[in-house]
């Protein structure tokens, strides 16, 4: 690692833990999801070899290597980190995990300029929301991390390595280069911040992880027409599971109907009435 980037996350650690903070739910034999603070990481795979997708909030390696040890019962490395998109609170423990594992990290092309020192996200947008996470979210860090030469673009036939019958989808929006993960076979869906389970905006419903389905996080959506376009997508896919990048995860028929309700009152339920980013 050429450059520690620590440093530029001091001020990253919020004050902020959700009650489910440090639970991990099994969502299926080999997948895990668990949440560090306010976001979820999943554990896809065996011991033997597993995929880590995201990578949590800053300062949490520590407890991201203990949670991989306790759920596989012993000590095990990630064969790769895949990262749904590349905000703070995913790739937050990312530079210090891979100091611990020289493991390959696969995104897609469209967010790589973010995660190798190139570009830098838009800052948080407070006005989306009169909720209080919103009206901290410039102050959560928006530049791009650096991860150099480790991180690969995900490879062009939607398959993502060491997840055998995973395939990934693009799902602009949130981010340019954002993706979800689909897995055919049981309709396992890993969906990022393309639509989440709590209302991200609210302090009070983060906190008590109150399950309701929404948008992405509205403060740092910037393209509500592709963030539409990709909820579309996904619920036509009709997962049957779905570990998303905030809230408990949802099955079943309640994520559907949830999920065609986003769909057809996306403008009421998703679409901030405010937003620097509307067009
Ligand atoms: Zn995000
Ligand atoms: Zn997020």
């Amino acid at each position: 690692m050429e450059q520690n980037q620590d440093s530029k996350f001091e001020a990253a650690f919020l004050p902020i833990t959700s009650i489910g903070s440090g639970m991990g739910v099994l969502v299926l034999p080999d997948v895990f999801c668990y949440t560090n603070q306010i976001v979820n990481l999943a554990v896809v795979g065996t011991k033997d070899d597993f995929v880590l997708v995201d990578t949590g909030m800053p300062k949490s390696a520590d407890e991201i290597t203990e949670m991989i040890t306790e759920h596989f019962d012993g000590e095990a490395r990630p064969s790769a980190i895949v990262l749904t998109h590349g905000h703070f609170d995913h790739v937050g423990s990312l530079v210090e995990l891979l100091e611990k594992w020289r493991v390959p990290v696969y995104a897609h092309e469209m967010e790589l300029p973010y995660l190798t020192g190139k570009k830098d996200y838009p800052p948080g947008d407070p006005g989306v929301d009169s909720g209080l996470v919103a009206k901290m979210s410039p102050m959560f860090p928006n530049h791009g991390i650096n991860v150099g030469e480790q991180v690969e673009r995900l490879p062009q036939d939607g398959s993502i390595p060491h997840m055998p019958g995973w395939k990934w989808i693009h799902t602009p929006g949130h981010t340019p280069g954002h993706i979800s993960l689909f897995r055919e076979h049981d309709r396992a869906l890993i969906a990022g911040d393309a639509f989440v389970t709590v209302k991200q905006e609210s302090l009070y419903k983060v906190l008590t992880q109150t399950q309701e389905i929404s948008g992405p996080p509205r403060y740092y959506t910037t393209d509500w027409n592709a963030a539409f376009e990709s909820v579309k997508t996904l619920e036509a896919l009709k997962p049957e599971f779905a570990v998303t990048g905030h809230g408990i995860p949802m099955n079943g028929e309640e994520l559907r109907e949830n999920l065609s309700y986003l769909v057809a009152n996306f403008n009421e339920i998703a679409k901030p009435k405010n937003s620097r980013y509307t067009h």
